[in-house]
């Protein structure tokens, strides 16, 4: 006889694993105990030594998903004599920090019990079992068992309850299970118009989509807003009512095949689309599928998902077709939760809402990933991963709560080794959002159990992120530069502590000068940053204004070009604006009102683009930028030029002589997808060179790319492949390059700057 200790880490807790390793140990031979530990799972196994191999390599081999081993690590233990293997509760370990599982997309047995007209469960959209279900949104506290969730109100019938104490069945300890005996059901309520009661609220909604009208759909982490997504008048009509102006609508088809026919999906994306987070996938549209134009516009890309909910396999099996989903707010305010706060919302919106009476504990968004240059890359984290954890190359010293930026927020707290990132909260633009920010640190704080004394936030004083955190009474502050943190935030992801050559490409992040930052090269320490190099800045004139009116942004970049005074009479962008307003715009950047300057590389692509599409708008945040990148010919072809300016400190890009030639091509006829290869091109040169030259003077470093502008297949490609093939290049995957990734980067800079002041 021998003993071992097995110590396991991965998505090993909430997924059926200790039910897995019960049977995998009793079919082998093996006594002993498995429990969760506040890293994983912990295994003490004693059987003969061959019998322990064997056993060792079928845990090795793998567990069912969504379980995912990561780590294995097995050590002698002196043997003990038992008769059996048993799960341990894990009552009485401590810390419940990962007691609580992301929600799991509906596994493929659940499905078909869903399917099965002989299974007691035909039918019913709350089906689940320890490998699929609700998780985190309707977790109220800790630890994480059926009291402490939105379940708390139903009583599992005779059937359900002993599915749950079967330690054989694949329902033993499902927190949520459920039967159309015992669990929740589902309601059809109009909104406005009246409705009868309907027997069968799926087949009865199903008809209203087939009708044209939109119907509110409650969800895992909130409501969607769902119609034909064939059927163009329904979506022009949701679009009106949503008062969402040209941002590309999501959709949901009932099938990996279903979804095929739309877009055209790389082994890759087919993997995300399947995964058990299902987020949506943004993807390559197919022409001329069906699809209503109003779906996704001019937009090059196509947001897929599929169905993640037992619910949501019922409808479109019974609409038989794909179905506009979107999240069920107005414009840019959070997601709904609460069945009267929905109707209260929705009503002139939808009409029609199919509800349910589990509450939601916990709003979570869908989640957008986007393979860019060959990376599976998270844009948007919210269901499916919050709250998994994210190990930490050290652990920090104290828990930390980081408050992230102010569009596309989520926050972030880390404690001991650890670090989770709170739900995707939007733009902290509305006292609506402010609220949910609010809510949502506390519950996070709640289900972790920690109440951090340390808070860092962004350097920019008007961000409600930062006013939040300066609020707070008894904490120790830490204001973090915004592209320090975006470059933290890689690091961590890969586990680097630095030093780093950070390449931080964005829109707009507060600089420690109080200046408008954005093409940042930045040398990266945890604690600390040196910066490198920058980019000429443009003007903005309007403020904010420009961000939408792009025309305005390419008006300032001729406008420094030509030394002030451009020829823009040849230029198609501005025939359709009013000479006054290109007047108005002209003395702003002359007279230097309300035309700040700002750094971001983003804004370069906003301006170039607007120059050589002739878009005067963007109606939403990239939009023009989207376009560019997608319509970029494939065309060798050579850089604009720049210069660099190296007498300067930090040293400037000078993107003068590439606004000039631009304007030459465009002038003279040049295509669109000419002048954007190029423009792209030139980026990527731009930053290959500066790198280059700034890794000859620090020598041998790791290079990270990060912000939004990131998001860009061609930039992320173009650097990664033309960089000498020694240097090593961190990009983001699990964590959103953009602004919803600055937390973890923010905590991580804050506990390190405290850990040197001692
Ligand atoms: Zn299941
Ligand atoms: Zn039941
Ligand atoms: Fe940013």
């Amino acid at each position: 006889m021998a003993g071992r200790r097995i110590e396991i880490r991965g998505t090993v807790q909430g997924v059926g694993f200790r039910p897995w390793v019960h049977g995998v140990a009793r079919c082998a031979g093996v006594t002993g105990r498995v429990r969760n530990d506040p890293r994983g799972v912990t295994i003490e196994a004693f059987a003969d030594e061959d019998v322990l191999e064997g056993f060792l390599e079928q845990l090795r081999a793998g567990a069912p998903p969504p379980a995912r081993v990561v780590e294995l690590r097995s050590t002698p233990i002196p043997e003990v004599e038992l008769d059996d293997f048993v799960i341990e509760s894990s009552g009485a370990t401590g810390d419940k920090a990962l007691s609580i599982s992301p929600d799991l997309a509906t596994c493929t047995e659940c499905e078909a019990e869903v399917l099965d007209p002989s299974n007691r469960r035909y039918g019913y959209a709350f089906t689940n079992c320890t490998r699929c279900g609700p998780r985190f949104t309707i977790a109220t506290g800790i630890p994480y068992d059926r009291a402490a969730t939105t379940m708390s109100a139903f009583e599992m019938c005779p059937a359900c309850r002993r599915e749950y104490d079967d330690v054989e069945d694949r329902r033993f300890h499902a927190q949520p299970n459920a039967c159309p005996e015992c669990g929740p059901s589902l309601s059809l309520v109009g909104l406005g118009g009246d409705l009868d009661p309907a027997t069968d609220p799926v087949g009865a909604t199903a008809d209203l989509l087939k009708r044209g009208a939109v119907v509110a759909i409650k969800g895992l982490g909130g409501f969607h807003l769902a119609c034909d997504a064939n059927d163009a008048a329904a979506v022009q009509l949701l679009r009106e009512r949503k008062h969402r102006d040209e941002k590309p609508f999501a959709v949901m088809t009932g099938d990996l095949d279903a979804a095929r026919q739309l877009a055209e999906l790389t082994p890759e994306e087919e993997v995300l689309l399947t995964a058990p987070e299902r987020p949506v996938v943004l993807v390559r549209a197919r022409p001329e599928t069906g699809l209503a134009r109003d779906v996704s516009l001019e937009s090059p890309l196509l947001g897929l998902f599929l169905p993640y909910t037992p619910l949501h396999h019922l409808l479109l099996a019974a609409v038989d077709g794909p179905l506009v989903m979107t999240s069920a707010n107005v414009s840019d305010e959070p997601i709904c939760r609460d069945n009267d706060e929905a109707e209260r919302r929705l009503t002139g919106i939808a009409d029609a809402i199919l509800l349910h009476d589990r509450d939601i504990a916990m709003r979570c968004d869908d989640s957008v990933v986007r393979v860019i240059a060959g990376t599976p890359t998270i844009i948007r984290r919210s269901r499916g991963f919050v709250p998994r954890p994210f190990q930490l190359a050290r652990p920090v010293a104290q828990p930390v709560l980081a408050c992230g930026a102010h569009l596309k927020n989520t926050f972030c707290i880390a404690s001991g080794d650890t670090a989770y990132f709170g739900p995707h909260i939007g733009d902290l633009e509305t006292v609506a959002a402010l609220d949910f920010f609010e809510e949502a640190i506390d519950r996070m704080q709640t289900i972790l159990g920690v109440r951090p004394q340390v808070v860092a936030h962004d350097l920019h004083p008007g961000y409600m992120s930062t006013r939040y955190a300066k609020a707070l009474a008894d904490s120790v502050q830490v204001g973090v530069q915004h592209h320090h943190a975006h470059v933290a935030s890689v690091m961590a992801e890969h586990r680097v502590c630095g030093p780093v050559l950070g390449v931080a490409y964005d829109g707009t992040g507060f600089g420690d000068d109080g200046t408008s930052w954005g093409g940042e090269f930045l040398l990266c320490f945890p604690n600390r940053f040196e910066r490198l190099a920058t980019f000429r800045p443009v003007r903005l004139p309007g403020g904010d204004r420009a961000m939408r009116e792009v025309w305005r942004i390419a008006y300032a970049m001729l406008h420094d070009a030509f030394d002030g005074s451009p020829q823009i009479d040849s230029l198609p962008l501005f025939r359709g604006i009013a000479p006054e307003s290109i007047r108005i715009v002209s003395q702003m950047i002359e007279r230097d009102l309300n035309a700040p300057r700002a750094r971001g590389v983003g804004r370069y692509f906003d301006g170039f683009g607007s120059l050589a599409l002739g878009r005067p708008v963007s109606t939403y945040e990239g939009q023009v930028a989207i376009a560019w990148d997608h319509m970029a010919s494939d065309e060798a072809c050579d850089p604009y030029p720049f210069a660099l300016d190296r007498s300067t400190s930090p040293m400037e890009v000078d993107l003068r002589p590439a606004v000039r030639a631009a304007f030459e091509e465009v002038v003279s006829g040049m295509s669109p997808a000419h002048v954007s290869a190029r423009f792209h091109n030139t980026v990527v040169t731009v930053t290959v060179e500066v790198l280059e030259a700034l890794l000859a003077e620090l020598g041998r470093l790791p290079v990270a790319l990060t912000g939004g502008v990131f998001h860009n297949e061609r930039l992320a490609a173009g650097v990664a492949e033309n960089l000498r093939n020694d240097i090593r290049v961190l990009r983001h995957g699990q964590v959103p390059p953009g602004d919803g990734g600055i937390a973890l980067g923010q905590a991580l800079i804050a506990d390190a700057f405290l850990g040197d002041k001692g």
